[in-house]
This record gives C-alpha cells, structure tokens and sequence, in this order.
C-alpha cells in the first residue's frame, strides 16, 4: 500500500481510499467498489467527518435491534471487507453470531477471498460461501442468501448495501439496519435503522453500544427501539449537512475578513 503520512490533513480518508483500493488489488473488492467508496467521501465531508448526533441515536437503536433479536445477521461485501474485516469480526463476536458473505458483483472467487479474509481476522463462524435460498423479488446473482443466516433473520445489518436489496430484504419482513453515508440514498429511506456514518467509525461504536446494553433488561431494550424515530434521525441528518455547511462558509468568511 502506499505510505500515507500521518500529519496529512486528509490521513483518515486518504488511508480508507487506500484500504478500498488494496480490496480491488486483493481481488475480494470490485472495481465499482471505488466509485461507490468515492461517493461516501463526498458524503463524509458534507457530514463533517465525525459521527453526529442523529448517527449516535442510529446506534443506539441498533444496538438494542441486534440485542433483541432472535436471529440477528450481519452482511459483509467487498467494501466492507477492505475497510472493516477486523472491525466487523468484533461486532459478531460480541453479538456471538456468525458473518455472511453477500456480494453485488457476486463471483464465487470474491466470495472465497472475502470469508478467508474475516476468518484470517479471526471469524468464528463465515456463512455465504453456500448459499441455499434466494431473496424474493431479486434477480439470481444478487439474490442468493443463507439459511441460518441472512435468509431467515429476523434482524439484518446492511453495511453500505444497494437500495433494491433493503428493499427487498425489508419486503421478507425483516428489520434492516443500514449504514450508508448518504441520508437521501434508497438505502438509508428503506431501512428501519439508517445509521448515517462512515463504516470506520459506526462499526467499532455499534460494537461498544453492544456491550454496554447488554446488560440491561429486554424491557429497556424494547423501550430504546420504541422511541427510535428513523424519519427524524434522518431529517435530522441532512440538517446537521446543512449545519455543517453554513459554518464551514462562516468561517471561510470570517478568515477573508481578517486576512
Ligand atoms: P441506493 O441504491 O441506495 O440509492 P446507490 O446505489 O446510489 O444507493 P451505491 O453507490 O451503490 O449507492 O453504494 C454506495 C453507498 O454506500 C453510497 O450511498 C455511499 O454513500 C455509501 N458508502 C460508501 N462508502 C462508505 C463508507 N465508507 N461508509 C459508509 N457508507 C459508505
Ligand atoms: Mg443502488
């Protein structure tokens, strides 16, 4: 990989691009991977590179969502992969689940290289490389599913994942958390829990919200998730873009003043 040095303005986001770019050189990420890393970029920036309040509430819910559930499913793809293996092997070990390998562009060698990766990172258990069942309303390909795993789960967690799959995985009645970027995309409408953050950061802190409500009783749990607005949260997300802008343009007037 190239070495980035750390003092660089734009280190985290220069490493991510880095990491995607290694994925597609590695062969478990696909070409379009890039386009769609470069399109959370722009989104990362317009949200200010943090994760904001109405993420942290996404979270939240999540959280208590996967803690409540009977057979709870964690999705990984190519991007997914080259940003978060690690970090996505940790959620499933605090949530005691297996991962499951489900890939747009999907080629069996993809598929091969992807769970060898999350078991190299220390995956207990890697479903996805037989599929046995298909997601209705989706062609063949992008359909394929497994039974103990994303087929029948009660609650599935999307990390940037395609708007027609959430919705067709929202249409077998599951509840789907997502974690896209993007507030406006079909992904982040369709889902239950849009967690509007980048992947980096929403991982490890989903993980941690985990832990922490692992302690509390169903009946809290159920209250978290009954006070979860996902309308709100995500008007709520474009206002902070909104926000995020007009101070960054504040600013900028300020320092042309002063200058
Ligand atoms: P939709 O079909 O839901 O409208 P899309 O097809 O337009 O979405 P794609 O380009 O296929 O979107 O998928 C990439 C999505 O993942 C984008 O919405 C992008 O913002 C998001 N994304 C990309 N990189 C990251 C990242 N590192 N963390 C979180 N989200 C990301
Ligand atoms: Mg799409």
């Amino acid at each position: 990989m190239t070495e980035i040095p750390k003092s660089h303005p734009r280190y985290a986001s220069l490493l991510a691009r880095e990491r995607v770019a290694e994925g597609v050189r590695q062969g478990y990420t696909s070409t379009q991977g890039l386009i769609a890393q470069g399109r959370g970029e722009c989104f990362d920036y317009l949200i200010g590179e943090k994760t904001n309040p109405s993420a942290e509430k996404a979270i939240r819910a999540a959280a208590a969502l996967l803690l409540l559930a009977e057979r709870p499913a964690l999705s990984v793809n190519g991007n997914v992969a080259a940003l978060a293996a690690e970090e996505m092997v940790a959620l499933a070990a605090a949530l005691a689940i297996p991962l499951e390998v489900n890939l747009f562009h999907r080629s069996e060698e993809r598929v091969r290289k992807i769970a060898d990766l999350l078991r190299q990172k220390g995956a207990a258990g890697v479903l996805g490389e037989k599929p046995d069942s298909v997601v209705p309303g989706l062609e063949h390909a992008r359909a394929l599913a497994t039974r103990g795993g994303i087929y029948d789960a009660d609650v599935v967690l999307i990390p940037l994942e395609d708007g027609d799959r959430c919705e067709a995985l929202a249409a077998m009645g599951k509840k789907v958390i997502a974690i896209d970027l993007n507030p406006l995309s079909r992904t982040a409408r369709k889902a239950a829990v849009s967690i509007v953050d980048n992947i980096l950061r929403a991982v490890p802190a989903l993980t941690e919200q985990v832990r922490k409500l692992s302690d509390l009783p169903r009946s809290d749990l159920l209250i978290i998730v009954a006070q979860y607005d996902n309308e709100k949260v995500l008007r709520q997300a474009v206002q902070e873009i909104s926000d995020h802008l007009q101070r960054q343009f504040r600013e900028e007037n300020c320092r042309q003043h002063t200058d």
